[in-house]
């Protein structure tokens, strides 16, 4: 569809962009739309001619989501896993093998299937970026093709060949990083923009983590780190010592971990002032589906830190693709307020990818938006479960 287009006639309208902190809320607001760019943002009153005009009879209009952080290429099911957790079992992410072996069986089209199906399933819940990691192949040919098929619908693909040690490398850890470094890399490395290391006990040690994301660095990809999950450990350190455009997970952080990523903080150009360079990226869903305490969203908030949130879908530890559900997580068990939950899932999520072209609704921005059936952002909260999500317009096209 060509031609311009006018969401108009919106009760409210998160921006993230100038104004009222963080969400930048216009009321009576119209967004006009034009070569998949938002052209201008203003009162409905003012509002410019376009070719369409799109009525949403006063509801709330929002960026899209942007999940920083989600495991789509896989094969299998750990249903059985997740009921034997809820009757007791602990959690140790050993339960990754399992879905290692099934990826490795399952051919190109049933696993282009799955990462299809997930990332429909996604858009139609508002999530209209998405950053996918390889991580169940763990072999130079198939992580390099769960890449290759995640790439066929994101453009922030994300190596992920450090996620554990595989069972025929269980006994020479320091072979297995060898090959990461060596041949996976250079397989990988055409179909991804970042690197990442599951860097915990029972994983990726420092000294390894360190490795690897460096030989990542080397070679021009951007760094994340999956750390301090199930335990205190170094990998949100070592993240900001290395630049990391995010550290995920985070549930488990001392004082200096805090201080680490405060002191990240940079003074930025853009309208929202200082932020941190590094990151956190809060995966509620991930606690929500092992049993385990959350993350303290406040603390890092009220030092300073920048705060994303994203969803971590992957078949184990948390198999939702519903960032709405990540929101309301975030409210009501991680001390976040409405409007800091849903600015970490769209613009805080943004700046977990470093791009400023999403998770804003301004002149220039990519015209990628979702109309709840609700008159306000908090209801996304304040429904928990409900499909609010009425309408999504991805790169300016209404879906
Ligand atoms: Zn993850």
């Amino acid at each position: 569809m060509s031609g311009s287009l006018l969401v108009d006639n919106i009760g409210e309208l998160v921006t993230n962009g100038p104004g009222t902190r963080p969400l930048g809320i216009r009321r009576d607001a119209a967004v006009l739309v034009e070569e998949g760019r938002v052209a201008w943002v203003g009162p409905s009153a003012t509002a410019p001619a376009a070719d369409r005009r799109l009525d949403v009879g006063g509801a709330a209009v929002l960026p899209g989501f942007v999940d920083s952080h989600a495991h789509l290429v896989f094969a299998g099911d750990r249903a059985a896993e997740f009921a034997a957790r809820m009757a007791g079992e602990p959690y140790t992410g050993g339960g990754i093998r399992t879905t290692v072996g099934a990826t490795r069986a399952a051919t190109d089209d049933e696993l282009r299937a799955t990462v299809r199906r997930l990332r429909g399933e996604a858009l139609r819940q508002g999530t209209t970026t998405m950053e996918i990691k390889s991580g169940y192949g763990l072999t130079v040919a198939d992580e390099a093709r769960s890449l290759r098929i995640a790439a066929e619908v994101t453009e922030d693909t994300t190596f992920l060949g450090a996620h554990v040690v595989p069972a025929e490398y269980a006994d020479r850890p320091d072979d297995y990083v060898g090959l990461v470094c060596g041949p996976m890399l250079a397989a990988a490395a055409p179909h991804a923009k970042w690197i990442d290391v599951f860097c915990e006990r029972g994983a990726f040690d420092v000294d390894h983590s360190r490795a690897i994301l460096a030989c990542g660095q080397a070679v021009g990809l951007g760094v994340r780190v999956h750390a301090n999950q199930l335990g205190p450990g170094p990998g949100v350190q070592l993240g900001v010592e290395l630049g990391a455009a995010s550290v995920d997970h985070c549930t488990y952080l001392s004082d200096a971990d805090v201080d680490a990523l405060a002191s990240s903080l940079v003074d930025c150009m853009c309208h929202e002032g200082p932020h941190s360079t590094t990151v956190a990226t809060l995966l509620p869903g991930a606690e929500f589906s092992t049993r385990s305490p959350y993350p303290d969203a406040r603390r890092l908030l009220d030092a300073g830190v920048t705060v994303a949130l994203a969803t971590d879908c992957n078949p184990g530890s948390s198999y939702t693709s519903s960032m709405a559900f990540c929101v309301a997580l975030a409210v009501r068990e991680m001390r976040m307020t409405p409007a800091e939950a849903v600015w970490a899932a769209t613009a805080g999520g943004a700046r977990a990818l470093r791009r400023d072209d999403i998770g804003v609704l301004v002149p220039g921005a990519r015209a990628d938006l979702m109309i709840l059936d609700a008159p306000s952002y908090l209801h996304l909260a304040y429904r928990p479960g409900v499909p609010l999500i009425r309408q999504v317009i991805r790169n300016g096209v209404p879906l």
